[in-house]
């Protein structure tokens, strides 16, 4: 049975190195997978996962306008699993169309993101990810300041930590860092 997956984790927990990898031994068998990130993200050109570590590969975009459920129905060969990157910046609607893509398709969907935005609300995507998918799973980093498990995202803006603005702000010249629940109050900045 094919399932829905939900895999999340602090900046820098390697979720973007961990899809690379899954398509990569995927594509290894011979067999095809497809990838989608929205196109929200612009650390890099729009429509590319790629990892700190230097490795990147092509990706289809999301924007609000794009039929995932349809895409994927139409590729041929039919894709063995599907991956999104950065699944927290997805509606519900998006996240809607993987649940079909799972129970009407029969394809596996594994979508990787942050739980947490800097202000500790749940983005829209991971949060209809923690109510639909068959299996969560957290990918594990430790704090930027510390040796504790990074569990949220601290802005920090001209050295100083800000706690309040818009969940998405791409493109300024803030900095964000995985850190743990002490050092978001307390950051030794
Ligand atoms: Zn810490």
């Amino acid at each position: 049975m094919a399932q829905l997956f939900f895999k999340y984790g602090a900046m820098n927990s390697g979720k973007s190195i961990e899809i690379l990898k899954v398509a990569h031994n995927y594509e290894e068998q011979g067999k095809s997978v497809l990838l989608f990130t929205p196109s929200i993200d612009n650390r890099d050109e729009v429509g590319y996962i790629s990892s700190r570590i230097g490795l990147r590969k092509q990706a289809i975009p999301i924007d609000e306008n794009t039929d995932m459920y349809s895409i994927v129905k139409n590729s041929l060969p039919k894709p063995h699993c599907v991956l999104i990157d950065e699944c927290q910046f997805l509606s519900k609607d998006c996240i809607l169309q993987l649940v079909r893509i799972v129970d009407e398709l029969g394809i596996p969907v594994m979508a990787f993101g942050l739980k947490n935005d800097f202000q500790n609300n749940l983005f829209e995507g991971s949060k209809y990810m923690l109510i639909y998918a068959d299996k969560i799973e957290e990918m594990k980093t430790i704090c930027w300041f510390c040796e504790r498990k990074a569990i949220m995202a601290l802005r920090v803006e001209n050295g100083k930590p800000v706690y309040s603005g818009k969940q998405i702000q791409i493109g300024g010249n803030e900095a964000y860092y995985p850190v743990c629940r002490k050092c978001h109050k307390n950051p030794p900045l």
